[in-house]
């Protein structure tokens, strides 16, 4: 591992400290059912990083972004999470996903027609790629598009749909060639939602959210030009996506989550427990130092990687490693916060909020939501059990 930042990165830490400070959002996300007004809110901060040039910190200038180095981007991420700037959250999927595959495999009007208006904060994108018999086995997809003319006319199902209810385009994997072998016959596509013959129904979560879709297709017509790569060949484009969400894509939450252990380092501080205080309990004072080494590690092993990933150009596997130990360290971070809060604080009243907050459980809703959320991590963006294989596999070279 070699990471030295130069006077330059220094500077630029320096220029994106300080636009933080000033520039960061005052007003609270509204976290309730209303995903409407959680995408304007996260809508209008995107637009107002890219009207100060921050959005898109590593897409290429041409379309917009930044063309920031890997170091650069480590450091926005850093000073990002630690300026406690919003997550991502509805934008995910444009920023993400779809913004950079088109990067990798769009064509030229693809790109010059999506990448600004996902940069400006213009459109929501979601990702319709597991079905309910596709999910860790995503090449067993079904949903199917058979070409008519200049269009293909998808029908099938997908599952877990993250924001299809608030998005204008999804980034879709359909069969095109039922023949083929099950990674060849497969196509990746811009479906603009809302085609006749779309329907989307919510689901809704332990968490009391409804950010996931069910999203049916009936002969849905999508034109052949928002085909992304080669007709068959969206099993290759995907994958490029899904290293984009295993790779970079979780630098700032894991800063956030130092930010979080933290935080709740000083709620132990301030939560009584016996004749003292939580912190001064041994067992949790001794798991909390534990967290903190945790979330130390944690950096260490993405500053390695992005070293690692600078040198050579190419992502490695340990991309899995380290988001297996954040997703499963994340679950220990909110798991210790509820036994600090005490079990009791699970209770929601009739309007969905904890009906344990008292003064000094200020905060505590947003503890709980972590909670009941970070359950999810460990499934979403390929299970820990399929990140585990790829560890095995690719970095430990163990037989199949
Ligand atoms: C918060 C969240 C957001 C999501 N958003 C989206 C989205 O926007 N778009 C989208 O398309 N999908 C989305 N998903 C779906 C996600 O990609 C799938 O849930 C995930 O790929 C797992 O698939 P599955 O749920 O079908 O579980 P399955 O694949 O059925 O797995 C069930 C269990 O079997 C285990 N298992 C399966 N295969 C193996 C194996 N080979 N070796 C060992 N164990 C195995 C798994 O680890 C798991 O424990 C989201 C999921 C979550 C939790």
């Amino acid at each position: 591992m070699e990471i030295r930042f130069s006077p330059e990165e220094e500077a630029f830490r320096a220029e994106a400290r300080e636009w933080l400070a000033t520039n960061i959002p005052q007003t609270v996300r509204p976290e309730s059912a209303d995903l409407r007004a959680r995408r304007d809110w996260d809508m209008a901060w995107q637009r107002r990083m890219y009207d100060a040039g921050w959005a898109g910190i590593s897409w290429p200038r041409e379309f917009g972004g930044r063309g920031a180095t890997l170091m650069e981007q480590l450091i926005w991420y850093e000073e990002y999470a630690r300026a406690g700037a919003p997550d991502v959250n509805t934008g995910f999927v444009g920023l993400k996903h779809a913004g950079p595959t088109l990067i990798a495999c769009g064509t030229e009007e693809q790109k010059r027609y999506h990448l600004p208006r996902i940069l400006r904060g213009d459109v929501v994108w979601c990702q319709g790629f597991s079905e309910p018999n596709a999910g860790s086995d995503l090449a067993a997809l079904q949903t199917r598009a058979e070409i008519d003319g200049d269009h293909l006319v998808v029908t099938g199902q997908k599952i877990w749909t993250s924001f299809a209810q608030i998005a204008q385009f999804q980034e879709l994997l359909v069969r095109t060639d039922p023949e083929a072998p099950k990674h060849k016959g497969i196509t990746w596509v811009i479906c603009p939602m809302g085609l006749p013959g779309m329907e989307i129904r919510e689901i809704r979560t332990m968490a009391g959210s409804s950010d996931f879709c069910e999203v049916f297709y009936d002969e849905v017509r999508i034109p052949r030009a928002n085909i992304v790569g080669a007709l068959n060949d969206g099993w290759n484009v995907a994958m490029s996506t899904l290293s984009f969400e295993r790779g970079t894509a979780f630098l700032s939450e894991q800063v956030r989550l130092t930010r979080l252990v933290d935080q709740l380092i000083e709620m132990a501080r301030h939560t009584p427990l016996g004749a003292g205080t939580a912190l001064a309990d041994d067992e949790v004072g001794r798991r909390l130092a534990l967290l903190r080494a945790e979330v130390e590690a944690l950096r260490a092993m993405t500053y390695r990687s992005v070293s690692r990933t600078a040198r050579t150009g190419v992502p490695s596997a340990e991309a899995s490693l380290i988001r297996l130990f954040f997703s499963e360290l994340q679950q220990r971070v909110f798991a210790l916060a509820m036994e600090i809060l005490g079990p009791e604080i699970l209770a929601w009243d009739a309007d969905g909020a904890p009906s344990r907050v008292t003064p000094e459980h200020a905060g505590a809703a947003s503890w709980v939501s972590h909670h009941l959320t970070a359950f999810s991590s460990t499934i979403a963006a390929g299970s820990k059990d399929i990140q585990r294989n790829i560890i095995g596999d690719r970095i430990l070279g163990l037989p199949r």
